[in-house]
């Protein structure tokens, strides 16, 4: 089997696991609770959140944990909208076209409520209209949320430069970005860019599923969305899950330690595949802007499409040849919906159709592209004489 979906999720990092068998069955103690054994697992809990603070270069704000990248994500839009609804002010929000469901998602419920938001468009990359941005802008904005990387283009967002241009207007605007395909691939430096708010999910890096944090500068003007205990600041109620928390500073740790190996392991197999499906196939189109160089575009991932191919088919056979890779992201497999991503970057909807996601990994061998190259070419030769 090869595995080439990792922007959908990450295999676990074996000392990860290991490590957090120990939290589920040896210090299994609640952390909030008053005897020495759960004091010491708190102790280690508020260690995960001080090396994941440093992980993204915040000196200051609070770090919280969630259960997810979507958790955190309607946190932020939600939590920001509920502050301000509730005390009879407006609420703008301002994000983009290509966000994540659980931003797209949790700004139509904010509009529910009240909220008025604006959703910017993107050029054919997928980068997010700075002028658009500038016009945007109204007195009643509160929040911003740009994605840092797309999760099915890989497109890289100018954050700094778009925050530069928030804080420029009105520094009392929150700004905050998804930043789930990005931590720890790109180095993050939230102090740097001027961010007051950033998600992360602890399962594209190494770590287990149903973790993540939300990084935020200044919690004040933030409702909550999960009621309960004191935890997480009084913001986000619910026993810790301590053994996840745990294993993502590690994985997190892990992944920064040897950044740079992986990082360029995986562009020379991105830039081998790329090389080579071009050549070797006819009627290939790239639509990640991956070609456009570092900086650009996230080395791991691979929106291509196939003339005449229909990208359904071409998934479900490759899973047949034992290839995992996805459509567009996992959130977005019903083959009704069209993704609303390429949409945004102006591709037809028969190119959409013809599109699949190459998603590369730590585990990744030259090897395993040669196979996958191979099935391709047969795959593809197939389905067009099917057609
Ligand atoms: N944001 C982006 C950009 C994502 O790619 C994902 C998941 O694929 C999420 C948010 C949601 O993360 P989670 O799966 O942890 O809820």
């Amino acid at each position: 089997m090869i595995y080439l979906d990792n922007a959908a999720t990450t295999i676990m990092y074996s000392d990860v696991a290991d490590m957090m068998r120990d939290y589920q069955t040896k210090s299994y103690y609640n952390s909030n609770s008053p005897y020495t054994s759960a004091r010491m697992v708190n102790k280690e809990l508020e260690g995960a959140r001080e090396s994941l603070r440093k992980c993204i270069g915040a000196d200051d704000g609070q770090l919280l944990f969630t259960s997810c990248g979507s958790e955190g994500n309607s946190l932020v839009v939600l939590g920001t909208a509920l502050f301000y609804l509730s005390r009879h002010e407006e609420c703008h929000i301002i994000t983009s076209s290509i966000e994540h469901h659980s931003i797209l998602g949790a700004t139509d419920a904010a509009k529910k409520y009240g909220a008025k938001v604006t959703y910017l468009d993107v050029d054919e990359y997928g980068v997010v209209d700075a002028e658009q941005l500038k016009r945007s802008l109204n007195s009643n904005t509160r929040l911003v949320s740009i994605m840092m990387a797309n999760n099915e283009l890989g497109t890289i967002e100018p954050i700094g430069r778009l925050c530069e241009i928030v804080k420029g207007y009105d520094d009392k605007i929150i700004f905050h970005t998804d930043a789930v395909q990005a931590f720890p691939r790109l180095s993050i430096d939230v102090d740097e860019l001027g961010l007051d708010m950033l998600t992360v999910s602890g399962h594209k890096f190494g770590g287990p599923k149903g973790v993540g944090f939300l990084w935020c500068k200044d919690i004040t003007r933030l409702d909550n969305i999960i009621y309960g205990g004191s935890q997480e600041f009084g913001k986000r109620g619910g026993t810790h899950n301590t053994s996840c928390i745990i294993g993502m500073a590690k994985a997190a740790c892990l992944t920064m330690e040897s950044k740079k190996q992986i990082g360029n392991a995986i562009k020379e197999l991105a830039d081998f595949f790329i090389s080579q499906v071009t050549s070797e196939i006819d009627g290939v189109r790239i639509n990640s802007p991956i070609c456009q160089g570092r900086g650009y575009c996230l080395d791991n991932i691979i929106n291509l499409s196939f003339d005449d191919v229909d990208g359904e088919r071409l998934v479900a056979m490759l899973d047949h040849d034992g290839i995992m890779c996805s459509r567009a992201s996992a959130c977005e497999d019903s083959s009704m919906n069209l993704s609303h991503v390429l949409k945004a970057i102006g591709l037809s909807d028969k190119r959409i159709k013809e599109s699949i996601r190459i998603s590369l990994g730590v585990d990744n061998t030259k090897d395993e592209l040669i196979e996958v190259l191979n099935v391709l070419k047969h795959r593809v030769e197939l389905i067009r004489k099917m057609q």
